[in-house]
C-alpha cells in the first residue's frame, strides 16, 4: 500500500483540486492508497474541507495540529500515522504534480529506496535561484551530506527509510539533509518547476535565511571547529604584532601614538567575539530545545479510521 502524505498551511484553496489529482492518478497507477492530510494549525477553511473529504472518501486520513508547528513537524506528523509500505510526501498548493507519482512508484517497484522528484528552476525569480544556488554549494563544501539543488521534499520513500528517518527524534529537523543522511538508494526524476496555485507562500525572505542557517549549523559541529581556528590565526597575528611593537619601542624609544591601532584592534576583536559566541549560542540554543524533550506537535482532531492491528507501528 501507497500513503500520500500532504502537510497542509492555509491551502483551502488548492486542497480539493489537489484531493482529485491524487486519486485520479494513483488510481491511474493502480495502487490501493490512504492519503494523510496534516493541517498544520491552518487559520483558513483547510479543516474543514479535509474533514469534508475525509466523509466522502475512506481513504482520507488526517491530523490537525493545535497550533502551527511549521512543515517539518507536519511532514514528521505525517510519516508518524502513514503505514504504507511507501509514502510520497507532497505539497498541498499544486507545485508537486500529482501526475509524477505513477513515475515515482514505477521507479520504487525496480527496489529503489527514494525516488525523489527535483525540479528545475525555471520560473524562479533570479535572485532567489541566485541566493539557493550559492546556497548549495556553500552547504555541500560544509556538510558531510551532498544536497542536490532542487530536491525538495517531494519524493517517494520506501518503508525501511521511513523508519530511518522516524528513528531520528531530534527535534530541529531539517528533512532535505536527513533525507540524505540516511542514504539508500536513490533515483531522481526531473519536472517542470510548476509556481503556486493559489493560497500564497509562507516563506518569507527572512525564513528562508534562517533555514539556510539551520541548514549550515545542525549538521556538524563545523563552525565550532571555525571559531578555534580564527581565533588561533587572530592569536598568532597578536604575538607577531606584539613582538614588532616591543621591538620597536625598544629600539627607537617608548614614545609611540597607537591611538588608531588600539580602536581598530578592540572594535574588530569585540565584533569578532561576538560572531563567535553567537555560533556557540545557536549550539546551546539547539541543546536547549533537545534536552527539553518536548512533542514535535500536538494534535487537536484526528481521524485515523483503520484496523486495530495497522493502529500504531511503534
Ligand atoms: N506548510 C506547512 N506548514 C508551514 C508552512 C508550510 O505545513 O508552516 C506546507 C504548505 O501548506 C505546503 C508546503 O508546506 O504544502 C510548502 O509550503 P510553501 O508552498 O509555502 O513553500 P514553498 O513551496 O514556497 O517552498
Ligand atoms: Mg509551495
Amino acid at each position: 500500500m501507497l500513503s500520500v502524505v500532504v502537510p497542509c498551511f492555509n491551502e483551502a484553496e488548492t486542497l480539493v483540486r489537489l484531493h482529485d489529482r491524487i486519486t485520479a492518478e494513483v488510481a491511474a497507477a493502480g495502487e490501493t492508497c490512504e492519503l494523510i492530510y496534516v493541517d498544520d494549525g491552518s487559520s483558513d477553511d483547510t479543516l474543514a474541507i479535509l474533514r469534508k473529504l475525509a466523509a466522502n472518501d475512506d481513504r482520507v486520513r488526517y491530523v490537525a495540529f493545535s497550533r502551527n508547528f511549521g512543515k517539518e513537524a507536519a511532514m514528521y506528523a505525517g510519516l508518524r500515522h502513514a503505514v504504507g509500505d511507501a509514502v510520497v510526501i507532497m505539497d498541498a498548493d499544486l507545485q508537486h504534480p500529482p501526475e509524477l507519482i505513477s513515475q515515482l512508484v514505477a521507479m520504487w517497484h525496480t527496489g529503489i529506496d527514494q525516488v525523489v522528484a527535483r525540479r528545475n528552476r525555471a520560473g524562479d525569480p533570479a535572485t532567489r535561484t541566485f541566493l539557493s544556488k550559492a546556497f548549495y554549494r556553500l552547504v555541500n563544501r560544509w556538510i558531510e551530506v551532498r544536497l542536490v539543488d532542487g530536491a525538495g521534499d517531494f519524493r517517494l520513500i520506501s518503508r525501511p527509510v521511513v523508519d530511518a528517518i522516524l528513528a531520528m527524534p531530534e527535534y530541529n529537523r531539517f528533512s532535505k539533509a536527513m533525507f540524505a543522511w540516511v542514504g539508500f538508494d536513490v533515483a531522481y526524476i526531473e519536472y517542470q518547476n510548476v509556481s503556486r496555485q493559489g493560497g500564497a507562500t509562507s516563506w518569507t525572505f527572512p525564513k528562508l535565511v534562517n533555514y539556510a542557517m539551520d541548514g549550515l549549523l545542525s549538521f556538524n559541529n563545523r563552525p565550532l571547529r571555525l571559531a578555534i581556528y580564527l581565533g588561533l590565526f587572530m592569536s598568532s597575528i597578536a604575538v607577531a604584532y606584539m613582538l614588532w611593537i616591543i621591538g620597536v619601542s625598544v629600539v627607537s624609544g617608548v614614545d609611540s601614538p597607537g591611538y588608531t591601532t588600539l580602536l581598530t584592534a578592540i572594535v574588530g576583536l569585540g565584533g569578532l567575539q561576538m560572531i563567535v559566541v553567537g555560533v556557540i549560542g545557536e549550539y546551546v540554543g539547539r541543546i536547549y530545545y533537545e534536552v527539553k524533550r518536548r512533542p514535535h506537535f500536538l494534535l487537536k482532531e484526528a481521524h485515523l479510521p483503520r484496523a486495530a492491528m495497522t493502529e500504531e507501528r511503534e
